[in-house]
């Protein structure tokens, strides 16, 4: 399997050169260049366990991996995870029900994709004897997630940048109580959007990828999105048959990767009825699935922080489907939107999503709601997937953490706080983080300095 980037200005490569460089050397963004059919599948693979379905899954794209290390990387991911069904599904009413992905080491739906990624790292470097150095920038949960599934894994250094005092304190605690040696995490000054542009920038620059073998763990990285779509898979594969016509995935938005892992599965001929969107007040993506307007305003800090984004990376995967796989035309839209920070689609269809947006004002009545109506406690984040969601059609919502980790917004929501033993276990290490500039030469001298120790 071959895989082309959306800029179409880098060579095409193989799977395991796609997860070890994450963007592509044009700045475009990897994709499989054919999708399989899925569709002759379904039978044979409704009753397969997780991991199982997954190593079925990715073996349809990790063409260039040994299957048996394959096999084994992923195992190995899924047995990290705190209860059998790994994803499991709770009905919450006769129409409704709760995909829980937040039960692997760091409580968020991250853990899915980057518990493999370590184990694919891993692999590659026990293969090529090559090292690789991992930089990332993080809201919050991709940087614990990433940290958890790298952790202590030889021939890796990480370096993960979030924003200083703009993540939830526990989660900064998962980030800098590990105790390791090949773990950086870096509090910048600005937002996640400034760290992740100097992340960017960094990956830009081809030589100094080249020099520390740089790749990357935030969702532009192709073997994220492919671990996320398999629990999409896993639970449309247990719905009805007769219900999942008109089941719709409901997902809490930032970067637009989860929800782009779903609908990628309708290229391969699983025919899910709908994806909505649902954003916090950062409503980029509520309003150009509005509007059709692309248009970026200032980030405004809220209590589902890991949705604090207003450029969503993985739109650029969409649009490349959109524009009919034009990468002329992606780099034309591209483009346009760096410069001037909006971009408007004429006769703009976004077939099979809808969106919603929920307020700061509204997440604490939101989890309140869900709770007395239906007895189920949700995160910030997942609460914004129950605005204006309609109780006679069915739906799969995507619960992306766990609640323990947000226990601030539930005294305004006047519910006892949730507690977790893997989080309270944290608060006996001594935290160990660094302070450095958020522009990109700070950053390189400093990775550069901590790869000569
Ligand atoms: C990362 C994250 C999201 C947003 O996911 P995207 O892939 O960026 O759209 C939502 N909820 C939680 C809890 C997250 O950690």
């Amino acid at each position: 399997m071959e895989f082309i980037s959306t800029r179409g200005f880098s060579d095409s490569v193989s799977f395991t050169e796609a997860v070890s460089q994450g963007l592509a050397p044009d700045g475009g963004l990897y994709l499989p260049r054919e999708f399989p059919d899925l569709s002759g599948s379904f039978d044979s693979w409704k009753t397969l366990a997780y991991d199982e379905l997954c190593f079925e899954f990715f073996k349809l794209f990790a063409t260039d991996m040994d299957s048996s290390v394959l096999q084994d990387c992923i195992q190995r991911a899924y047995q990290n995870f705190s209860v059998d069904e790994v994803a499991p599904l709770v009905p919450i009413t006769d129409k409704w029900q709760v995909l829980e992905l937040f039960h692997g080491p760091t409580l968020a739906f991250k853990d899915f994709a980057l518990q493999l990624l370590g184990n694919l790292y891993e692999a590659q470097i026990a293969r090529t004897g090559k090292s690789l150095t991992i930089l990332g920038a993080t809201s919050g949960d991709t940087g614990a997630a990433a940290i958890s599934g790298l952790v202590g894994k030889k021939g890796v250094e990480v370096f993960i940048l979030y924003p200083d005092g703009k993540v939830s304190p526990l989660q900064e605690r998962q980030m800098t109580c590990t105790e390791s040696t090949n773990v950086y995490p870096l509090a910048i000054e600005g937002t996640f959007d400034d760290a992740q542009k100097t992340v960017k920038e960094i990956f830009a620059d081809l030589s100094f990828r080249e020099e520390v073998g740089l790749s990357a763990v935030n969702s532009i990285n192709l073997a994220r999105i492919l671990a996320q779509s398999v629990y999409y898979l896993y639970a449309w594969l247990r719905l009805d048959p007769v219900l999942r016509q008109t089941t719709s995935f409901i997902v809490p938005t930032g970067n637009f990767g989860n929800v782009f892992a779903g609908w990628l599965l309708t290229k391969m001929n699983v025919p899910i009825h709908e994806f909505r969107v649902a954003t916090n007040q950062n409503d980029v993506l509520h309003r150009l699935f509005d509007t059709g307007e692309y248009s970026l305003s200032k980030v405004c800090p809220s209590l589902a922080p890991s949705m604090d984004i207003q450029v969503a990376s993985n739109f650029e995967r969409l649009l490349y489907f959109m524009m009919e796989q034009d990468t002329a035309k992606v780099r034309e839209v591209m483009n346009a939107f760096g410069h001037q920070g909006r971009y408007s689609f004429k006769d703009f269809t976004a077939g099979g999503f809808s969106s919603c947006r929920a307020s700061d004002d509204e997440i604490p009545s939101l989890i309140s709601q869900v709770w007395e109506n239906y007895h189920y406690l949700v995160d910030p984040h997942t609460a914004c997937a129950f605005k204006d969601l309609d109780p006679r059609f069915p739906s799969v919502i995507l619960a992306t953490a766990h609640p323990a980790k947000f226990p601030s917004v539930y005294e305004k929501a006047k519910i006892e706080i949730p507690t977790s033993s893997i989080l309270e276990s944290l608060l006996s290490i001594k935290p160990n983080k660094y302070k450095v500039g958020v522009d990109p030469d700070s950053v390189r001298s400093f990775i550069l300095q901590k790869l000569a120790k």
